[in-house]
């Protein structure tokens, strides 16, 4: 986790006492400039994480001035107010806040976090603060992000080649009716402690870093199934398991970009998912920043 300079803003939710930004979901990116699905528009604010429920604090003392709506539409978190004073002037949107009027001091109540969960399943919960002039708010937050900044949910940026072919950005797996593909995505009462990247069932699979193969590694441990197979890869710093993959051998040195296995068909086992390749760190860490 990296932490900007510390800013003059006090903690904004509940649970939150570092103001840690969200890092990347199922639905977009939390940081500043984040790029939405749209493709068109970019993110002009920091969300910080609150979950639903949360008590909301003012940043700073000033002065509510009236309610601003995030969407153009209806929906449970489409409600926010516009905060100005001790020279700041911000929009937090996904509250219910206290009043829409109104003088208030810094870490007093400003309202409460909207059940985000229910419109958007799966994302991280989060107050959207943005400038009123849609400058960076980063540096008045003493933000905390999990994730570096130059990753994004779609943009592949690491260390490491390209996993599957036909997907040479590394795209992530977002959301299906089976689940969403971003580390720590919810799996019942468990976390998904790997990421999937998308690959469509029968493309070819590269190393994507140079190592040797350690083995056959299978994702079920009983069971027997059409995707049930893996490897392990370990070199150049790195340690992973690869799953739902048929790989081209179980032992020996491989290079970054070299052909290691093939896409199993995944389509058979679960009608409809986003096929994908799961690749998990040997100690579960999060590979996210490695894509
Ligand atoms: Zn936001
Ligand atoms: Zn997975």
């Amino acid at each position: 986790m990296s932490c900007v300079a510390a800013g003059p803003w006090g903690q904004i939710c509940a649970g939150n006492p570092r103001n840690k930004a969200r890092g990347c979901d199922g639905y977009g990116c939390g940081y500043y400039t984040a790029p939405r699905k749209d493709g068109r528009r970019k993110h002009l604010g920091v969300d910080v994480i609150c979950r639903d429920g949360s008590t909301v604090y003012a940043p700073f003392s000033g002065m509510i001035e009236r309610r601003i709506n995030p969407h153009g539409g209806r929906n449970f978190i489409n409600k926010g107010v516009k905060l100005r004073g001790s020279g700041f002037c911000v929009h937090m949107f996904y509250i219910r806040p206290v009043t829409y009027r109104g003088r208030i001091k810094k870490g007093q109540k400003i309202g409460e976090m909207l059940p985000m969960q229910r419109v958007y399943p799966g994302i991280t919960s989060h107050v959207h603060v943005q400038n009123c002039n849609h400058f960076n708010v980063t540096r008045y937050l003493k933000i905390c992000f999990t994730f570096v900044y130059s990753i994004s949910f779609q943009v592949a940026a690491g260390p490491w080649g390209q996993i599957c072919a036909g997907n040479p950005r590394n795209k992530i797996r977002g959301c299906d009716r089976l689940g969403c593909g971003y580390y720590k995505a919810r799996r019942g009462n468990r976390l998904h402690l790997g990421v999937d990247v998308i690959c469509r069932d029968g493309s070819t699979v590269y190393a994507p870093f140079s190592g040797v193969i350690g083995g056959r590694v299978n994702p079920y441990k009983a069971g027997k199934n059409a995707i049930n197979n893996g490897i392990l890869l370990r070199g150049s710093g790195f340690c992973i398991h690869m799953f739902y993959i048929k790989p081209v051998r179980y032992s020996g040195r491989i290079n970054k970009g070299q052909k290691i296995g093939v896409m199993l068909p995944m389509q058979r086992v679960y009608p409809g998912i986003t096929s994908h390749v799961h690749v998990q760190n040997c100690d579960r860490s999060n590979p996210t920043g490695n894509l």
